[in-house]
């Protein structure tokens, strides 16, 4: 079997970066992109000056604040960050057809059949580097390997401006020394998990048979398994849409589960949710239900549909039903999300284009 050559690029910083770039006085400060404190802003991106105070993405303005006074806020303009990701993922496309966005700053190339060896890929690489910044005047980082999973990893090892290669050969040096949490599929409460159990890097959890880690984590076990092995089968999806999308409502106080105002937010996320879908003619049935306590804890729950929905009623009272389930106790409930995994075409849709055809 030929050798796939994948690349994963990411922008470093994407959002802070872009207002350092357009405001000069923002420049070399720890700057972090977030909704004020006052409105219980949460921050979305942070500055490597910022993150040297030991601020990072999802910490309340308020703590990042405390812990570096001189801080800049920056209210989040995702429209201006939008537009950036789009120059982007075109030039990216001059590369290759093969380009799969994971979001705004980050993306996967499959250039295998462009680059018959490493050499070749790694050049090319480093012209995409060059061309993203002639472009947008930013910087990014790119891993070079042949998975996404070990791309992705790669591309985070030398952050900012990286490119870092992963071979078939010395990928098992790479696998050794990352700490778990790194890994992709290993997330705060897996992570959690193995270092209860003592394990903290690789070389850890590569002791652990493929029977423990489904025992531990099911099917998410067997692929942990098998990517830190160098197996992962997955391809690069140029015809991937946003496989996901949602909403999330922060409330101004913390409520308890069971409570007018969640009903309320429950509601109108949901509404919003199915306006979003409607307007893309788009059902779903599958859907994640996402809780954050007041203690900043965090919980989730996938759950299913018996058949896909556009109906703004039928998801909320199932969203309803599994919140009740997810939250027991008497916890206090700081922000509630609502997420459409996946998408279908209503029958009725599929119909009409088939008619169209004809
Ligand atoms: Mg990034």
């Amino acid at each position: 079997m030929a050798t796939n050559r994948i690349l994963h690029l990411d922008m470093d910083a994407f959002y802070a970066s872009i207002e350092q770039r357009d405001q000069p006085r923002y420049r070399g400060k720890p700057l972090i992109v977030a909704r004020p404190a006052a409105e219980r802003g949460v921050v979305s991106a942070c500055s490597y000056q910022a993150r040297a105070f030991g601020i990072h993405a999802g910490m309340p303005t308020a703590v990042a604040v405390r812990k570096c006074p001189t801080l800049v806020v920056v209210p989040p303009n995702l429209d201006l960050y939008k537009d950036v990701s789009r120059t982007i993922m075109s030039v990216l496309r001059q590369f290759t057809k093969r380009v799969e966005p994971l979001a705004f700053d980050e993306a996967y190339l499959d250039v295998s059949d462009r680059c018959p060896d490493w050499t070749s890929a790694l050049e090319l690489a480093s012209t995409l580097k060059q061309t993203i910044f002639e472009w947008t005047n930013l910087t990014c980082s790119v891993g070079v390997s042949f998975n996404k999973f070990l791309a992705k990893l790669a591309s985070c090892y030398q952050k900012p401006d990286g490119l870092t290669f992963i071979s078939p050969t010395n990928f098992p040096l790479f696998i050794e020394q990352t700490p778990v949490t790194k890994f992709y599929g290993i997330g705060d409460v897996t992570g959690n998990t193995l270092r209860q159990m003592g394990i903290f890097t690789g070389k850890e959890l590569m002791r652990l048979d493929e029977a423990t880690l489904v025992r531990l984590f099911r099917k998410r076990g067997s692929v942990i398994y098998q990517c830190i092995r160098g197996i992962d089968e997955r391809k690069v999806d140029n015809n991937r849409q946003s496989k996901s999308y949602g909403k999330e409502y922060t409330f101004a106080q913390d409520v308890n589960a069971r409570s007018d105002e969640l009903d309320e937010a429950l509601r109108n996320l949901t509404i919003l949710l199915c306006d979003r879908l409607t307007q893309n003619g788009h059902q779903t049935q599958r859907l994640l239900l996402k809780v954050r306590f007041a203690d900043f804890n965090e919980t989730s729950k996938r759950f299913t549909l018996e058949q896909p929905t556009d109906y703004a009623s039928v998801i909320e009272e199932t969203t309803k039903l599994v919140l009740q389930r997810v939250v027991r106790d008497s916890r206090k409930i700081r922000r509630i999300g609502v997420y459409a995994l996946d998408f279908a075409l209503p029958l009725s849709l599929n119909t009409n284009s088939q008619l169209s055809l004809l």
